[in-house]
């Protein structure tokens, strides 16, 4: 496991509000005990518990989101959960979070999306670069102050957003989702996720703005056959997405469409066996699609509701399907193919792995 921690890693699929401490969340609902806003000991057993069907993750999201949903809040989880990707070797990480608005506290899509990039940039345990430009338009080439290939023990991660559409969304109201991600391209947002409960909303109401996202330049990446959904898991691979998240609930038409397109699967091990997309981890698809070699990377989802890390992730795939120190680095590797990001940020990714390799015994 200890190799695992400290070899570098990939991260392309984690929402933010899935990605919180544990403890973090904790101290956010005892406040709102003490203001009366809910009542502790009913969520403190909700946050704590470990197995949960995909229904009742949404439920608890509900959740979550009333926590979370303040400005100053949605900096300070923005912060710790890319310091705690960092610590754990994280060197890429790409986050996304769905704007939301909250008219009673002034909360517009935008200042939720301010909010986040605020976070990025309180971030301190480590180096951080976030965006090709600063909040004042200046090249942000400065803020990066250490280099992990150089030999400091200061960690750097890179870090770029993905705004999600969540599936309860209208076309409208993905469309200004869509066109938030164009205005703050800036601060590093380079696609859109389509996510949220996927026995919500059809395919049709969300298609017009991916449309124009693609047309637009943004990538994007869809949560795909979560549910048994045969039209809808058709209708998304012939979008032809950057990439698919999940791709549980394929049958053999789907997989050989998936397998010819090669679009890259991100992969959530624990998160697919916790809410039993996938009943058992030895018949889950990884294996079929590694023996392919077929794009994949292996992600968290949401490290704080299904309590993983990355490291644990890579741990599960080493061991379930015996994969050796090597494989489980090449795939790693191979992961920074499928970013979202510029050339220049997969050429210092490349230099990070290639470093590694040479420390690999
Ligand atoms: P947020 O976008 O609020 O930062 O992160 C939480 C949201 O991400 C959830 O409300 C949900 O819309 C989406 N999400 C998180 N995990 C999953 C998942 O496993 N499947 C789907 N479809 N959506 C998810």
């Amino acid at each position: 496991m200890e190799w695992l921690l400290s070899m570098p890693k990939v991260e392309l699929h984690a929402h933010l509000n899935g990605s919180i401490r544990d403890s973090t969340l904790l101290e956010l609902a005892r406040l709102l005990g003490e203001k009366g806003v809910i009542v502790f000991s009913d969520v403190e057993h909700v946050i704590m518990k470990n197995d949960r069907s995909l229904h009742e993750v949404f439920k608890l999201f509900d959740l979550i989101h009333i926590l979370t949903t303040d400005h100053k809040t949605v900096t300070r989880i923005t912060k710790e959960v890319v310091e705690d990707f960092a610590s754990e070797n994280v060197v890429y990480l790409e986050l996304r979070t769905t704007p939301k608005r909250n008219d009673s506290i002034g909360m517009s899509k935008r200042s939720y999306m301010e909010a986040v990039v605020e976070g990025l940039r309180a971030v301190s345990a480590v180096d951080i670069d976030f965006a090709p430009h600063n909040m004042d338009g200046n090249p942000v080439n400065d803020m990066i102050t250490d280099d992990i290939c150089n030999g400091t023990t200061r960690k750097k991660i890179y870090v770029r957003l993905l705004l999600s559409i969540d599936r309860r969304e209208t076309t409208e109201a993905a469309m200004e989702t869509v066109k938030l991600a164009l205005e703050m391209r800036e601060f590093g947002v380079l696609g859109i996720d389509l996510s949220g409960n996927p026995i919500v909303g059809e395919w049709s109401t969300f298609l017009p703005a991916l449309e124009f996202a693609r047309e637009q330049g943004l990538q994007i990446t869809l949560h795909c056959g979560e549910v048994p959904n045969k039209k809808e898991i058709n209708s998304m691979l012939d979008f032809l997405p950057q990439r698919v998240g999940h791709a549980c609930f394929f049958q053999e038409e789907e997989w050989k469409k998936l397998k010819s397109s090669k679009i890259p699967v991100e992969i959530c091990l624990t998160s697919n066996i916790r809410t039993d997309t996938i009943s058992s981890i030895d018949i889950h698809h990884f294996a079929n699609l590694y023996a392919a070699k077929h794009p994949l990377v292996l992600c968290t989802d949401d490290s704080g509701v299904f309590s993983t890390t990355l490291s644990k992730e890579y741990h599960l795939a080493a061991s379930t399907f015996g994969l050796g120190k090597w494989e489980m680095f090449q795939l790693a590797k191979t992961a920074v193919g499928f970013i979202f990001a510029d050339d220049g940020v997969k050429q210092d990714l490349e230099g990070i792995f290639n470093l590694a390799a040479k420390k690999l015994d």
